[in-house]
């Protein structure tokens, strides 16, 4: 049977790292705060920065979240990240995408203090990312990093393939797993022979954002499969392809009209992984964890 990499146990285990140095802060001088900028009404924006919110408050951190009217113009947007990066008592600064479109997101992640920049998307923390040096790493990738190390999973010398590009996932997974002395494949869309690929793989990271793409096919028997897909189908055939057999599955679909998928085949996985992290359940419950993580290490830079 494979191990099922569970998400929500290494977030609890990082959350409970962090409370003593949230606790620490709060004695010595005032909590560390979380600006979270969200502007726009996209449902899946909305529900991503109430989590936020809620993991802060649960944690002690102090946030605020800056709602800024929807059509407002890059300049003004500007303005509000530059009162933020000015404000002592705000030691990090979250811009949440997508922005809308009339926005040039490129000069707002710009316009954040690096030094506050808890997402690691800052073109010098980038820089930092590549070069090895300290700094803000990409939540996703960085959790990613956490649940490899506490599942003990070796990666060292072996082959990890990444499939995915992005700036906020496949690229900087690929660097940590580089820096952790993988050996590293990066695919994408001009990937030939993606499965070939992909059967290199001891470590198998999936970020493409298709339902279900990578199957049995596309796995190494025993490999650790990491599924960072978060796909909301409302097709049921399609629900009833991919969760096959599964009565559990296709009711949870029946009763929502809709199900969470990832980006590898659950049931390819389960047949010949070693180890993956299930959705929901695996990478989802370490993005937020590790942007707590970046913000309290903010926190305490900013006051040394
Ligand atoms: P993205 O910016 O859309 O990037 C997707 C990547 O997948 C691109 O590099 C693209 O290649 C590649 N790709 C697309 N179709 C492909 C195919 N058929 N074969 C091979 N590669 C293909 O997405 P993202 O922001 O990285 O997110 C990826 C997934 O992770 C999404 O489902 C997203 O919702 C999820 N996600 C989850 C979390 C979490 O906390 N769990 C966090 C972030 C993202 P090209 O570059 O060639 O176009």
């Amino acid at each position: 049977m494979p191990t099922i990499l569970d998400g929500n146990r290494v977030r609890d285990r990082i959350l409970a790292g962090l409370r003593p140095r949230v606790a620490a802060l709060a004695a010595a001088s005032r909590p560390p705060g979380l600006a979270v900028v969200l502007v726009g009404n996209d449902p899946g924006s909305e529900i991503y920065v109430r989590n936020k919110v809620k993991a802060c408050a649960e944690l002690g951190i102090a946030s605020r979240t800056l709602t800024p009217p929807p059509d407002i113009a890059t300049d003004a947007l500007l303005a509000i990240i530059e009162d933020l990066n000015q404000r002592p008592e705000i030691d990090g600064i979250l811009v949440q995408l997508p922005l809308p479109p009339q926005v040039d997101s490129r000069r707002v992640l710009l316009a954040v203090s690096p030094e506050k920049d808890v997402d690691g998307f800052h073109p010098m923390n980038v820089g930092n990312l590549v070069a090895g040096r300290p700094g803000p790493r990409p939540c996703t990738p960085a959790g990613i990093m956490e649940l490899l190390r506490q599942y003990e999973i070796p990666v060292a010398g072996k082959r990890a393939v990444v499939v995915g590009r992005s700036d906020i996932v496949g690229k900087p997974m690929a660097l940590l797993l580089l820096h952790a002395h993988a050996t590293v494949t990066i695919c994408h869309s001009r990937t030939t022979d993606l499965a070939g690929v992909c059967r290199e793989g001891e470590i198998l990271v999936a970020a493409i954002g298709r339902p279900a793409l990578l199957t049995a096919d596309y796995i190494r028997p025993g490999v650790a499969v990491i599924d960072v897909g978060m796909n909301r189908i409302t097709d049921r055939a399609q629900a009833a392809r991919i969760f096959r057999g599964s009565a559990d599955r296709l009711a949870t679909f029946d009763r929502r009209g809709s199900l969470l998928v990832g980006d590898a085949d659950p049931f390819g996985v389960a047949e010949k992984a070693g180890a993956y992290t299930p959705v929901p359940g695996g990478v989802g419950p370490l993005t937020i964890a590790m942007l707590m993580a970046n913000t309290v290490a903010a926190a305490e830079a900013r006051r040394r």
